[in-house]
């Protein structure tokens, strides 16, 4: 073990206990402030720029029967003018191709809703992949008579981001019982659900990280979800399939105390219905069994709805290595990163013991012996066609960077009313203080995101902390407020930054994960909630919005618990080569550093994008050992079977099958073959061979094995 492993893999562990453990500041939580909805709320004027490269396209089509149609190369979204404009069809069109919603999105006041609004002003604009639609008209009853409070709903919607803005307008001052914005109900089979909440007072967390928790619906009129604040963000998928997630934008006052000042008095609930036909969902920034005053003015509430990019075939062709600086890597082992087919290198060097790595914010990073090392490894990553990303966390400042003193104060995320900072501190030193996206922090971020990047030629960004977290400065805005914006316009401006080559990675950590952050990224660094585990990580155990489905490539964090740490690499290969995601290792980390090159390296013969996965989730590759499972990667005319050893235990006797439906033979076949890639042995066997239990083959524990299937002569 060299010093530089010691140093690095310390790293690794202590930026997860950093992010997890440490730091608990302050007293308890004050009683929130009361916030008055005022017309122009700070955030609607500062709507986050959306524009960004790549995505594909936005379509507006006006349907024969009135729906207002809007498609992505992702999914198709109807809204029914004839029924207050509201959003009543989410179709995924490489998921189930049945529509999400079982009821529309709603939004009421007691029992006057949009939905029932028979006549609504529409108006629809496009320009590049931005979609913005307007609709407005009178809440009314279900009779269809308007009642005292206008609505205009604003959608925004990209290949990337898709945003609600609604506004109600109160003509006169109302006592009610309740308000619901965007309330809905979706089909059962979406029964994987997750709640991240957003208010600090009911986080336990020392730094109020708001972890999500997730669930299983699994009987009928069951309560899943019963939050009396609005939550940060709420998930519902049908595992390996389709899905979404709802993130309050960043004024969470407007939701909070926007309609009567008060807190609490909300309901924002998810329960399978009694029948079981669907999941209802209820966002209520207010209900009350005694009504209260709501005084005449407008009231503002937005929201994002996370569409994942699902596409027939994922681009699983990256190869993610990670390094930090001293000593600096070599060009030989550069030489064999591309050997094994790695095409993805980022500088990650965060914190170092002895105080020598790239402080968040300074400039330069390195002395000028460090800055030449930085420049010769992107030039002879070039050379070898492996792009180089350097790291950037969203929300950490080191104290030692330029500019610190003079904002700290204005820029930093609090939660108390002390105004306690947040240090992200590690050993004797730190990440950095953790500052808000919704200040002057986000214009600072992109200028050291924009020089790095120009002045090094750098081929893109990764980025840490790419996180929705609550904030109380006042400097920022005079309510609680949530980083949702501030994140999304830097992802967007990154995008425009990098331009339709570069390379945006980003990091999603499992508990705290949002699908529209996670839409801008070419590959999705993820899984680190279980890198200090203990226990060996299972497939099964992977969560739904972790997994997805064929979407973004995943690029799982390796573990950080350093016992057994060789079984634990090979353990964690075994588990996701069935899943299709690739993860990342650092140079510094002996055996296990070696068994994902040579993960890299078996599929480096194969160009990924081309195929479409069947994971050991779809059934399609059958073995009878429960510890031995298989998956298949399926183009035309060939198909490629990973058999895994989930188990340490050895398996002599793999009799394994697969489904020939799912085969993709141009012509029909009576006869195939079957390569080990291996040992290289090919066998021509009949068609029916592959199901009939002809195939065996015996594997080592944790050991996978590739076998190509293609039409027989
Ligand atoms: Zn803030």
């Amino acid at each position: 073990m060299t010093r530089h492993q010691t140093l690095l893999s310390r790293k690794l562990m202590l930026k997860f206990f950093a992010m997890l453990v440490l730091v608990c500041f302050g007293p308890l939580i004050a009683p929130p402030t009361h916030v008055i909805a005022e017309k122009g709320s700070p955030y609607s004027a500062k709507a986050p720029d959306f524009r960004a490269l790549g995505g594909g396209a936005v379509n507006l089509v006006d349907h024969d029967n009135g729906k207002i149609i809007v498609t992505s190369d992702y999914w198709r979204l109807e809204f029914d003018p004839h029924r207050g404009g509201v959003l009543d069809s989410i179709v995924f069109l490489q998921g189930s191709g049945k529509n999400l919603l079982v009821r529309p999105f709603q939004t009421y006041v007691d029992g006057w809703s949009d939905e029932n609004c028979p006549n609504v002003n529409v108006h629809s604009s496009r320009q590049d992949n931005i979609v913005r639609l307007s609709i407005s008209g009178q809440l009314s009853t279900s009779d269809g008579k308007p009642g005292p409070v206008a609505f205009q709903t604003t959608w925004t919607l990209s290949p990337f981001v898709i945003r609600a803005d609604h506004k109600l307008l109160f003509s006169q001052g109302l006592a009610v019982s309740s308000v619901g914005i965007g309330s809905t109900a979706i089909r059962p089979e979406l029964s994987d659900f997750g709640l991240r909440i957003a208010s600090p007072m009911d986080d336990p967390d020392p730094r109020k990280m708001a972890r999500a928790t997730f669930g299983k619906a699994k009987r009928s009129g069951s309560t899943l979800i019963q939050q009396y604040r609005t939550p940060n963000t709420l998930f519902f998928f049908d595992k390996g399939v389709e899905g979404f997630d709802l993130m309050t934008a960043s004024d969470l006052a407007a939701w909070e105390t926007g309609l009567t000042g008060r807190s609490g008095v909300g309901n924002f609930t998810a329960k399978v219905a009694d029948d079981g036909a669907s999941i209802q969902i209820v966002r209520e920034p207010l209900h009350l069994l005694q009504p209260a005053m709501v005084a005449q003015g407008e009231y503002s509430f937005a929201y994002y709805i996370g569409l994942p990019r699902i596409v027939k075939n994922a681009n699983r062709d990256f190869r993610h290595i990670a390094i930090g600086s001293e000593p600096w890597v070599s060009d030989a082992e550069i030489k064999r990163w591309a050997d094994s087919g790695v095409n993805i290198v980022r500088l990650h060097d965060d914190y170092n013991e002895d105080g020598k790595f790239w402080h968040d914010g300074d400039w330069p990073p390195y002395d000028e012996k460090g800055m030449a090392e930085v420049r010769r490894i992107i030039a002879t990553c070039h050379r070898y066609k492996i792009r180089v990303v350097p790291y950037f966390s969203i929300y950490e400042f080191h104290p030692q960077a330029a500019g610190f003193h003079d904002h700290e104060q204005e820029w930093r995320r609090t939660f108390d009313e002390m105004g306690t900072p947040i240090h992200n501190r590690v050993e004797n030193g730190e990440f950095g203080e953790q500052m808000c996206p919704q200040s002057g922090w986000l214009e600072r971020r992109k200028r050291d995101v924009e020089r790095a990047y120009r002045e090094l030629g750098f081929d893109g960004v990764y980025y840490d902390w790419v996180v929705s977290l609550s904030c109380n400065n006042k400097n920022h805005s005079a309510g609680l407020h949530l980083g949702s914006d501030g994140v999304i316009d830097l992802l967007a401006w990154t995008r425009r930054l990098i331009g339709p080559n570069g390379i945006l990675i980003v990091h999603q950590y499992g508990l705290m994960q949002s699908i529209t952050f996670e839409n801008f990224a070419d590959l999705v660094v993820n899984m680190e909630e279980h890198s200090h585990s203990t226990s060996l990580l299972k497939v099964d155990d992977i969560p739904t919005v972790t997994l997805l489905a064929e979407s973004l490539p995943r690029s799982p964090c390796p573990p950080y618990e350093k016992n057994n740490l060789e079984e634990r690499y090979k353990n964690n290969i075994a588990q996701l080569v069935l899943l299709g995601m690739f993860p990342w290792s650092v140079p510094t980390e002996g055996a296990g550093y070696d068994a994902t090159l040579e993960l890299f390296r078996k599929f480096k013969p194969y160009n990924l994008s081309e195929y479409h996965l069947d994971n050991a989730f779809s059934g399609v590759v059958h073995t009878a050992w429960d510890g031995v499972r298989g998956a298949v990667y399926v183009k035309k005319n060939q198909a490629l079977v990973v058999i895994s050893n989930t188990d340490s235990e050895p398996r002599k006797h793999v009799v394994w099958t697969i489904k020939p439906d799912r085969l993709d033979f141009t012509s029909r076949t009576s006869k195939i073959t079957v390569k080990d890639v291996q040992s290289g042995m090919v066998q021509t066997i009949p068609l029916t061979g592959l199901a009939d239990g002809s195939l065996a083959t015996q594997l080592k524990g944790y050991e996978y094995r590739l076998f190509e299937i293609r039409p027989g002569p």
